[in-house]
């Protein structure tokens, strides 16, 4: 944690540094000791202080100072610090200076220069000063810190893009007063938000996922032009692969577009997982698989996105979004699936403002003692229903089916019976959503009876059918109906190998209609959509991709 600051402003560097002195032989250990010998090189440095996240104890100012008076400079840091304790200095006892002190910046001391010997005339009045902002004063904030808007949708996104990244950081409301503080430290304007301060006192202003993982420490390029494998998704399929081609010896590289964890990041508690009796939340288990990926030397990009997978002889060359390639000697594909979009009328216009796609636990808080609104009847969306339900006035779970039971387990079907404030709807689709800034209302049809009800609420979150992403693919790799990856005995047409399959064998169980791309896990035609399924596909397409080296 780093020590809160005592500043002083003299522009006599002589005394300036007179005082830092002795400022730093009584406070030194507790205190760092800032000085300058200006109010604008002050401002300066408060400015860079504001968005480094530290705290500001006390200011000692000299009253005459050129181009800015001490109560002019003192009247400016107030806005950016207005817990700090101040002090006054003068050469002489200037009573219309005081008195402006005391209205203007509400001065704690006025301090007559000289101050030897400092035990009896200086410092008293500095510890009466700590004393005092310690008991009111703000404290250091050394996280990341994003200032936004409740309702904006890029503001959302960057607070998922850090939540679902493990990256601390506090939230500050563009309507908060601190808010305003930070945003003119950064010299930046409401126009410009979301803005991202990082812990070491960089702007961001409407930062892109990639400027944003690069800032904090995520990395977002690749160390080597050519690997053994690329893992494409870090979902727990992709972890699950990156985990083992690097703890056996691969060279490895793992490129996710958004957040490690894929959908099972986003899942409250996953209660059927081998091995975890108690359950998990879905971004500890993944957050673990990451470190241990990371651990046995995969390399993890994160916020890249791979547009393009080619054949270039034996080589594989993945494209990224911006245009640049890496090249590999094997693939393992397990990009899994994105939800679809709701069909309702004025979904997309409210989307990130009220509406939300998966759970969005950021959200959570801001549900407190409302009414919620969630549509699916799957698993994801019962353990959303669970999870909201401990901060909601009323969780209302919307299901298209006539019910509950064809579509989630039971384990769930029991615990949401048992929550006082969780109610299922069956036969119930959203017909409309509506709202001027954010979702302010809902329409509710009844499947039955055709009946329609408008209900107010904020939160809309939705669990819906998912789809896999896999346009982008080309046609080399075969896909089922549905976009989902074909792979081993299912390529086979009546015992013939796909058009085009090079090799005098078939293509390999977990492999795809381009010999040495693997796919794993929801993305794959025929899986089954389950964490431990995606884990286990992951680690067996590592074992295919050493018989798929061997061969060469
Ligand atoms: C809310 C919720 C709760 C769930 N609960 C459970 C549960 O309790 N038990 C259970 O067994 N299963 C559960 N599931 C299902 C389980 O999470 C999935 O089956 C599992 O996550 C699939 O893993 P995957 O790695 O195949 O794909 P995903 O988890 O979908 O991960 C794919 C990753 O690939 C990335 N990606 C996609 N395209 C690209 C690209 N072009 N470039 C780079 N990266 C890309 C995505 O951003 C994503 O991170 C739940 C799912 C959800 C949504």
């Amino acid at each position: 944690m780093s020590m809160p600051i005592l500043m002083t402003v003299d522009d006599d560097p002589s005394v300036s540094r007179a005082v830092a002195r002795d400022l730093r032989r009584r406070y030194g250990t507790d205190y760092r000791v800032v000085r300058a010998d200006s109010g604008a090189d002050a401002l300066d440095a408060l400015r860079e202080i504001k968005l480094r996240g530290d705290a500001v104890a006390a200011i000692l100012a000299d009253y005459r100072m050129p181009n800015m008076n001490g109560i002019a400079f003192l009247e400016q840091a107030m806005d950016l610090f207005p817990h700090a304790r101040r002090a006054l200095l003068t050469a002489y006892a200037d009573t219309d200076a005081a008195i402006q002190a005391i209205n203007v910046v509400d001065v704690d001391h006025y301090l007559l220069k000289p101050w030897d010997p400092p035990e009896e005339k200086l410092y008293p009045v500095v510890d009466a000063l700590v004393e005092t902002w310690h008991a009111v004063g703000d404290r250091p904030i050394e996280e990341t810190k994003l200032i936004g808007h409740r309702w904006s949708r890029p503001s959302y996104e960057v607070r998922q893009f850090l939540a679902r990244n493990s990256v601390p950081y506090r939230w500050y409301s563009v309507d908060e007063p601190e808010a305003s503080r930070l945003l003119d430290a950064a010299g930046a304007t409401q126009e410009e938000i979301p803005v991202v301060i990082t812990p070491d006192g960089k702007a961001l202003r409407a930062p892109t996922g990639p400027e944003i993982a690069a800032a904090v420490g995520l990395s977002t390029e690749p160390t080597a032009e050519f690997y053994d494998l690329v893992v494409i998704g870090g979902g727990p399929a992709g972890l699950g692969a990156a985990l083992y081609g690097a703890s056996e010896g691969l060279r490895t590289v793992l490129v996710e577009k958004k957040a490690t964890g894929g959908q099972a990041g986003q899942s409250s508690r996953i209660e059927n997982y081998l091995g975890f009796p108690d359950g998990v939340s879905g971004a500890q288990l993944t957050g673990r698989a990451r470190r241990q990926a990371l651990k046995f030397g995969a390399e993890v990009l994160t916020a890249r996105d791979v547009v393009g997978l080619t054949v270039r002889g034996s080589a594989r060359v993945i494209t990224f979004g911006d245009g640049s390639e890496i090249a590999t000697h094997a693939v393992v594909l397990a990009t899994g699936v994105s939800y679809r979009s709701l069909q309702a009328e004025g979904i997309e216009r409210l989307t990130g403002r009220g509406v939300y796609y998966g759970s969005a636990s950021t959200e959570a808080q801001s549900c407190s003692g409302e009414d919620v609104y969630i549509v699916g009847g799957a698993n994801s969306a019962g353990q959303a229903a669970v999870f909201f339900s401990r901060y909601a006035r009323t969780v209302n779970l919307l299901v298209r089916g006539p019910a509950l039971e064809r579509s989630m387990s039971y384990y769930l079907i029991e615990q949401l019976r048992a929550i006082d404030n969780v109610r299922v709807r069956v036969c119930t689709t959203v017909e409309a959503v509506e709202g001027e800034e954010h979702l302010e209302r809902v329409t509710l049809r009844d499947a039955s009876t055709g009946a329609t009800e408008t209900l107010p609420t904020n939160h809309l979150f939705v669990f819906i059918g998912a789809a896999p992403r896999t346009e982008w693919l080309g046609d080399s790799i075969f896909r089922d109906s549905h976009g989902f990856v074909c792979t081993g005995p299912d390529l086979l047409r009546e015992g013939h190998r796909p058009q085009g399959w090079p090799l005098d064998r078939d293509p390999l169980y977990l492999e795809s209609s381009v010999p040495g791309v693997f796919v794993a896990g929801d993305v794959r035609s025929q899986s089954v959509k389950r964490v431990a399924s995606a884990v286990g596909e992951g680690a067996m397409a590592v074992a295919l991709v050493h018989r798929y080296l061997e061969e060469r």
